[in-house]
C-alpha cells in the first residue's frame, strides 16, 4: 500500500512524497479526481487555437518569441522588458510563467518578495516518451492485452499507456517525480533507448525486435525545457497559504497559471484556465 501510494504521488502528481501534502492528495484522490479522465480529440492545440482566435477577435496583440527578462515599475507605470531589448509599457502585468522561471525574471522588490511564496509550492518534473511501432506487437502476442490502457512496472520508465480504444500502434512512456533527476544526463535519443530497454524487460522480448519495429519516436525531459523547467505543480502543506499570497491583487503585477489554482486538481489545463478566469475577473472588477 505504501509503495503504491508513493509511486502514485511520484508518477502521477510528479511530486516528492517527502514534501507532498497528504491532505491535498486525499482531497484529490477521494473525490474521483482520477476517475473522470478525458482527452481532446486532435490534442490540446484546438483549445489554444480557440483562445487565440477569441483574443484576436477582441483586439489582443500577441507577440511570439518574446522572452521576458524583467518587469520594472516607475512612477505608477509598468514596463515589461524582453531579452531582445524590446520594452512594452502598460498599466498591469499578469505573470503566468511556470514557477521555476519566476526566479529568472527580474521583478520590482515588492513583487519579488511576494514571488518568494512560490517556494512553498512544489513543482515536479516528467519524462515522456512516445514510440510508434509498425505493429501493435503487445496485442498480437498476448490476447489479454487487447484492451490494455495502462501498464505499471518497476522498470526505469515505469508507466506505459496505449491509445486504446484507438488502435494506433503507439506506446507512451511516463516517468515522473524527483527520481527523474537520475536520468537528467540523457538526451532524447538516450530516453528512447531507455524506453525500449524498459519495454523489452517488461514484455520479456529481445530489445532488437522492438527497435526493428520502431517507426518513429520522440522524447522529452521537461526539466530540460528552457521555458518550463519542469512539468507542473503539486501541493505541499504550505501551498494554500502561498497561493493566497500570490493571488492577491495588491499591485501592478498579478500572478496566474496552474500553480495558483486553489481547487482539487492543480497541475492541469483546467486549473490554468480557472486561474486565468479568476485573474481576469479580478481585473475587470476593479
Ligand atoms: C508532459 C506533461 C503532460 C501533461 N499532461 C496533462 C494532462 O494530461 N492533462 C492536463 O490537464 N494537464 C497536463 N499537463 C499540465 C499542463 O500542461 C499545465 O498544467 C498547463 O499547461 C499549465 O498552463 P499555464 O498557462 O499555467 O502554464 P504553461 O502552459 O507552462 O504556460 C506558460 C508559458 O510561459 C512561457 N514562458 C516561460 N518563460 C517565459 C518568459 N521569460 N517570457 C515569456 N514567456 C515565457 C512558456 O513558454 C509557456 O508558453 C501536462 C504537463 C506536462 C509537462
Amino acid at each position: 500500500m505504501r509503495h503504491a501510494v508513493e509511486r502514485m504521488v511520484e508518477g502521477y502528481d510528479a511530486a516528492d512524497p517527502e514534501r507532498a501534502s497528504t491532505l491535498a492528495l486525499r482531497e484529490e484522490w477521494m473525490n474521483g479526481g482520477h476517475a473522470t479522465q478525458a482527452r481532446i480529440v486532435g490534442g490540446y492545440g484546438g483549445l489554444i487555437e480557440f483562445l487565440a482566435a477569441e483574443c484576436r477577435r477582441l483586439g489582443v496583440v500577441i507577440h511570439f518569441g518574446c522572452v521576458v527578462s524583467a518587469i520594472e515599475e516607475a512612477g505608477g507605470a509598468v514596463a515589461v522588458r524582453s531579452a531582445s531589448g524590446d520594452v512594452q509599457s502598460c498599466g498591469r502585468v499578469i505573470l503566468t510563467a511556470p514557477l521555476p522561471l519566476l526566479r529568472e525574471i527580474a521583478l520590482p522588490a515588492a513583487v519579488r518578495a511576494k514571488a518568494a511564496a512560490a517556494d512553498d509550492i512544489g513543482f515536479g518534473s516528467v519524462i515522456k516518451i512516445l514510440l510508434r511501432f509498425a505493429r501493435p506487437w503487445w496485442r498480437e502476442r498476448r490476447e489479454e492485452l487487447a484492451d490494455m490502457i495502462f501498464l505499471l512496472s518497476d522498470e526505469t520508465i515505469p508507466v506505459w499507456w496505449t491509445r486504446y480504444p484507438d488502435q494506433h500502434a503507439v506506446l507512451t512512456g511516463w516517468f515522473g517525480g524527483p527520481r527523474t533527476a537520475a536520468l537528467s544526463h540523457l538526451d532524447p535519443q538516450g530516453l528512447v533507448d531507455a524506453g525500449l530497454d524498459s519495454l523489452a524487460a517488461i514484455f520479456n522480448r529481445p530489445r532488437e525486435d522492438l527497435a526493428r519495429d520502431l517507426l518513429a519516436s520522440a522524447a522529452a525531459n521537461w526539466a530540460h525545457d528552457r521555458f518550463a523547467r519542469g512539468a507542473y505543480s503539486w501541493a505541499t502543506p504550505r501551498s494554500r497559504a502561498a497561493q493566497t499570497i500570490l493571488a492577491r491583487a495588491d499591485g501592478p503585477v498579478l500572478f496566474s497559471g496552474e500553480a495558483l489554482y486553489r481547487g482539487r486538481d492543480m497541475g492541469t489545463v483546467e486549473a490554468a484556465l480557472a486561474s486565468g478566469l479568476e485573474t481576469a475577473g479580478m481585473i475587470l472588477r476593479g
